[in-house]
């Protein structure tokens, strides 16, 4: 394979903004979260993403911003006032788009109606609550800082303020029935959020759970699990447009969908990752992960995703998509022609793991069941 990269058009260019402190660390959690100890250094640390975002300005002249995500962590941890500081200071370097999506992560037990309020003057269009269950007692056996009615309470104010909100759930959870997964979806239905996110516990490395291991339902009855949260959110109105996302019509995440079309997007804050694509190259960064280290300027990591890399890139994200992709978007995001991934397109179509026709890829009911048996098909060769 030729190592040179030709894109014609660059992608769409998001912002991701990480906060990484939260109230306590949940036992499942791997992500860059660290339990806060007294105040958080709020404005030192929106002076450092500032200082963060204008570094990558070079790399990004002339492009704007379609959406920016505050995710964490906690970032309802910071003040209206923190956020507001934030979004002035990124729209004072970087163009944003007049509809911007403009995501901010919250979680019940550190929020309520003034609060939103502030975020939404801060120019926040859409709220993402992490409740992951309804059932009390689940939610001390994932070490949640909240009670089921703070959930509700926490969603009733952000629906108060914002019409975009996300509601995060999760299955598979430690001794959960299917029908304990039913209950929990039909009580977030009932909350009349436009967007669900139902994602299956997994024990990851560096975690409690995976020091003390709970008993998990085994991978049958989680699948059995997926397709019946398919089909309640299915008859319910919501589209299921990613392996994890539901949405009403016109209410999916922009700023994942980004991800997902194998986008760009800058990363700023501890732990951040991004990806920029040049004419003639792809390239990622990634900050320090500890905040103290980040805020004292630790180096950050650059690197150029080899040519070879490219393809299972792209297909690692976009096959997350349920309607798939248009094979053109291939050669636009890698630079490559579609006939570079025949071989394995061919092999994965034999195994019934995707459908074609000269419009999409997409991957099939298996193909999304299996999804990691999909994805090795496309793993470089070494
Ligand atoms: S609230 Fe979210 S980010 Fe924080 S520890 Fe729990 S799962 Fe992790």
């Amino acid at each position: 394979m030729n190592n040179e990269v030709r894109l014609a058009v660059l992608p769409p260019l998001a912002l991701y903004v990480h906060i990484p402190w939260c109230v306590r660390k949940c036992p499942y959690c791997d992500f860059n979260s660290h339990e806060r100890s007294g105040a958080l250094p709020e404005q030192a640390y929106v002076q450092k993403l500032t200082s963060d975002l204008e570094g990558l300005l070079p790399s990004v002249w002339g492009r704007r911003i379609v959406s920016v995500f505050i995710g964490g962590g906690t970032p309802s941890l910071f003040s209206p006032d923190s956020i507001d500081a934030l979004l002035s200071a990124v729209r004072a370097r970087i163009v944003l788009e007049p509809e911007a999506e403009v995501t901010l992560e919250a979680n019940p037990g550190t929020v309520e109606a003034g609060r939103f309020r502030g975020f939404r003057e801060a120019g926040v269009n859409r709220i993402s609550v992490g409740v992951q269950s309804f059932d009390e007692a689940m939610l001390k056996r994932l070490g949640r800082i909240h009670s089921a009615a703070e959930a509700r309470r926490a969603i009733d104010a952000a629906l108060a303020s914002f019409d975009n909100v996300n509601l995060d759930l999760m299955y598979g959870l430690p001794g959960q029935t299917p029908e304990m997964a039913r209950a929990d979806i039909a009580q977030g239905l009932a909350c009349g959020v436009p967007h669900l996110s139902a994602y299956q516990l997994t024990i990851e490395p560096n975690t409690v759970f995976w020091r003390e291991r709970p008993a998990l339902p085994g991978h049958d009855q989680c699948a059995d699990t997926q397709v019946l949260i398919e089909q309640v959110l299915g008859s319910a109105g919501y589209e299921h447009y990613e392996t994890s996302a539901f949405a009403k019509p016109g209410m999916r995440c922009r700023h994942n969908l980004n991800y997902w079309e194998f986008g760009d997007y800058l990363g700023i804050g501890a732990g951040a990752h991004g990806k920029v694509s040049f004419p003639d190259r792809v390239t990622r960064h990634e900050r320090a992960k500890q905040p103290a280290q980040y805020m004292e300027g630790a180096a950050t990591k650059e690197s150029t995703v080899s040519v070879k890399e490219l393809p299972f890139e792209f297909m690692l994200n976009a096959l997350r998509l349920v309607e798939g992709f248009p094979p053109e978007l291939f050669q636009q995001r890698t630079g490559l022609p579609i006939t570079t991934i025949e071989a394995s397109l061919q092999k994965a179509e034999d195994k019934n793991l995707i459908e074609r026709d000269w419009k999409r890829i997409r991957p099939s009911a298996r193909g999304q069941r299996f999804l990691n048996e999909l994805l090795e098909l496309f793993l470089p060769t070494r």
